[in-house]
Protein backbone atom coordinates (compact mmCIF):
# COMPACT_ATOMS: atom_id res chain seq x y z
CA UNK A 1 0.00 0.00 0.00
CA UNK A 2 1.49 3.51 -1.11
CA UNK A 3 1.00 6.05 2.22
CA UNK A 4 1.17 9.53 0.44
CA UNK A 5 2.56 12.41 2.99
CA UNK A 6 -0.16 14.08 2.16
CA UNK A 7 -3.13 13.70 4.37
CA UNK A 8 -6.20 13.81 2.46
CA UNK A 9 -7.07 10.36 3.29
CA UNK A 10 -8.99 9.17 6.38
CA UNK A 11 -6.61 8.06 8.69
CA UNK A 12 -7.94 4.40 10.14
CA UNK A 13 -9.71 5.38 13.94
CA UNK A 14 -9.76 9.31 12.94
CA UNK A 15 -13.73 9.31 12.69
CA UNK A 16 -16.14 11.33 10.51
CA UNK A 17 -15.99 14.05 12.38
CA UNK A 18 -12.06 14.54 13.34
CA UNK A 19 -11.61 14.22 9.67
CA UNK A 20 -13.80 16.94 8.20
CA UNK A 21 -12.72 19.01 11.12
CA UNK A 22 -8.82 18.58 9.75
CA UNK A 23 -9.36 18.53 6.38
CA UNK A 24 -11.03 21.82 6.79
CA UNK A 25 -8.30 23.29 9.30
CA UNK A 26 -5.81 22.29 6.14
CA UNK A 27 -7.71 24.22 4.03
CA UNK A 28 -7.91 26.85 6.78
CA UNK A 29 -11.97 27.35 6.04
CA UNK A 30 -14.38 28.24 8.96
CA UNK A 31 -17.49 26.63 8.92
CA UNK A 32 -19.26 28.67 7.95
CA UNK A 33 -17.37 29.04 4.46
CA UNK A 34 -17.00 25.07 4.38
CA UNK A 35 -20.80 25.05 4.13
CA UNK A 36 -20.83 28.04 1.12
CA UNK A 37 -18.57 25.87 -0.46
CA UNK A 38 -20.43 22.32 -0.17
CA UNK A 39 -23.43 23.72 -0.29
CA UNK A 40 -24.70 21.96 2.14
CA UNK A 41 -26.19 23.68 5.84
CA UNK A 42 -23.77 24.76 8.06
CA UNK A 43 -26.19 23.15 10.61
CA UNK A 44 -24.63 19.91 8.77
CA UNK A 45 -21.39 20.62 8.94
CA UNK A 46 -21.44 21.01 12.76
CA UNK A 47 -23.41 18.12 12.84
CA UNK A 48 -20.65 16.27 11.13
CA UNK A 49 -17.70 17.47 12.94
CA UNK A 50 -19.96 17.43 16.74
CA UNK A 51 -19.93 13.93 15.81
CA UNK A 52 -23.73 13.29 15.81
CA UNK A 53 -24.05 12.01 12.50
CA UNK A 54 -21.85 9.44 10.46
CA UNK A 55 -24.30 9.41 7.66
CA UNK A 56 -24.41 11.89 4.64
CA UNK A 57 -26.66 12.08 2.06
CA UNK A 58 -25.58 12.14 -1.72
CA UNK A 59 -25.85 15.95 -1.96
CA UNK A 60 -24.18 16.61 0.98
CA UNK A 61 -21.34 13.79 0.57
CA UNK A 62 -20.92 15.19 -3.26
CA UNK A 63 -20.76 18.77 -1.76
CA UNK A 64 -18.62 18.38 1.40
CA UNK A 65 -16.08 16.04 -1.11
CA UNK A 66 -15.84 18.85 -4.03
CA UNK A 67 -15.42 21.92 -1.12
CA UNK A 68 -12.74 19.55 0.66
CA UNK A 69 -11.15 18.35 -2.73
CA UNK A 70 -11.14 14.65 -1.84
CA UNK A 71 -13.21 11.97 -3.43
CA UNK A 72 -16.34 11.44 -1.57
CA UNK A 73 -15.38 7.21 -1.28
CA UNK A 74 -13.34 8.88 1.68
CA UNK A 75 -15.94 10.09 3.66
CA UNK A 76 -17.42 6.71 3.70
CA UNK A 77 -14.19 5.62 4.73
CA UNK A 78 -13.65 8.11 7.54
CA UNK A 79 -17.68 7.08 8.82
CA UNK A 80 -16.62 3.42 8.82
CA UNK A 81 -13.32 4.41 10.05
CA UNK A 82 -11.92 1.82 7.43
CA UNK A 83 -9.03 2.59 5.06
CA UNK A 84 -10.86 3.99 1.71
CA UNK A 85 -9.19 0.75 -0.25
CA UNK A 86 -12.02 -0.97 1.66
CA UNK A 87 -14.72 1.01 0.24
CA UNK A 88 -13.38 1.63 -3.42
CA UNK A 89 -13.36 -2.60 -3.27
CA UNK A 90 -17.43 -2.40 -4.41
CA UNK A 91 -16.31 -0.76 -7.52
CA UNK A 92 -17.61 -2.77 -10.83
CA UNK A 93 -18.20 -2.97 -14.40
CA UNK A 94 -21.73 -3.84 -14.93
CA UNK A 95 -20.63 -5.60 -18.24
CA UNK A 96 -17.65 -7.45 -17.37
CA UNK A 97 -18.18 -8.35 -13.79
CA UNK A 98 -19.40 -11.69 -12.85
CA UNK A 99 -21.43 -11.48 -9.90
CA UNK A 100 -19.86 -13.53 -6.87
CA UNK A 101 -16.45 -12.99 -8.04
CA UNK A 102 -13.68 -10.72 -6.72
CA UNK A 103 -13.93 -7.31 -9.14
CA UNK A 104 -10.78 -6.74 -10.58
CA UNK A 105 -7.99 -4.16 -9.45
CA UNK A 106 -7.94 -2.06 -11.86
CA UNK A 107 -11.51 -1.38 -11.05
CA UNK A 108 -11.50 -1.23 -7.62
CA UNK A 109 -8.88 1.51 -7.94
CA UNK A 110 -9.90 4.63 -6.87
CA UNK A 111 -8.86 6.62 -9.92
CA UNK A 112 -10.78 4.46 -12.39
CA UNK A 113 -14.04 5.71 -13.53
CA UNK A 114 -14.43 3.73 -16.27
CA UNK A 115 -13.91 -0.04 -17.16
CA UNK A 116 -9.96 -0.68 -19.00
CA UNK A 117 -11.50 -3.50 -21.00
CA UNK A 118 -15.06 -1.79 -22.49
CA UNK A 119 -15.25 1.78 -21.00
CA UNK A 120 -18.34 1.21 -19.20
CA UNK A 121 -18.37 3.39 -16.41
CA UNK A 122 -17.98 1.83 -13.45
CA UNK A 123 -20.45 1.37 -10.56
CA UNK A 124 -21.01 1.37 -6.93
CA UNK A 125 -24.30 1.50 -6.42
CA UNK A 126 -27.11 -0.46 -7.94
CA UNK A 127 -28.62 0.75 -11.15
CA UNK A 128 -32.07 0.70 -10.09
CA UNK A 129 -32.33 1.77 -6.83
CA UNK A 130 -28.97 3.51 -6.03
CA UNK A 131 -28.72 2.28 -3.18
CA UNK A 132 -24.97 1.33 -2.52
CA UNK A 133 -23.45 -1.99 -2.68
CA UNK A 134 -22.53 -3.62 0.25
CA UNK A 135 -21.27 -6.85 -1.08
CA UNK A 136 -20.56 -7.89 -3.96
CA UNK A 137 -21.39 -11.94 -2.93
CA UNK A 138 -24.69 -11.08 -3.65
CA UNK A 139 -25.74 -10.66 -6.96
CA UNK A 140 -29.01 -9.26 -6.64
CA UNK A 141 -29.63 -5.77 -4.86
CA UNK A 142 -30.84 -6.40 -1.27
CA UNK A 143 -33.45 -3.36 -1.77
CA UNK A 144 -34.80 -3.34 -4.86
CA UNK A 145 -34.13 -7.11 -6.46
CA UNK A 146 -32.27 -5.36 -9.92
CA UNK A 147 -29.25 -7.56 -10.95
CA UNK A 148 -25.99 -5.96 -10.35
CA UNK A 149 -25.15 -7.14 -13.76
CA UNK A 150 -26.08 -5.37 -16.89
CA UNK A 151 -27.46 -7.48 -19.47
CA UNK A 152 -25.93 -6.76 -22.57
CA UNK A 153 -28.68 -6.25 -24.75
CA UNK A 154 -30.68 -3.70 -22.94
CA UNK A 155 -29.03 -0.45 -21.59
ZN1 LIG B 1 -16.27 -3.64 -18.79
ZN1 LIG C 1 -31.46 -1.82 -6.05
Amino acid sequence: MIVTEHSTRPLGEEGLANYVQRLRGQLSLTQKELSFKAGIHIQTIRKIEGGQTNRLNQKAKGGLAAALGIPPEYLDAAAKKVSPETITTLKFCPKCWTPGTTPDQMWTDLRSKYCFACGTALRNRCVSCNEPIMSLKFKFCPYCGANYKQNQTTS
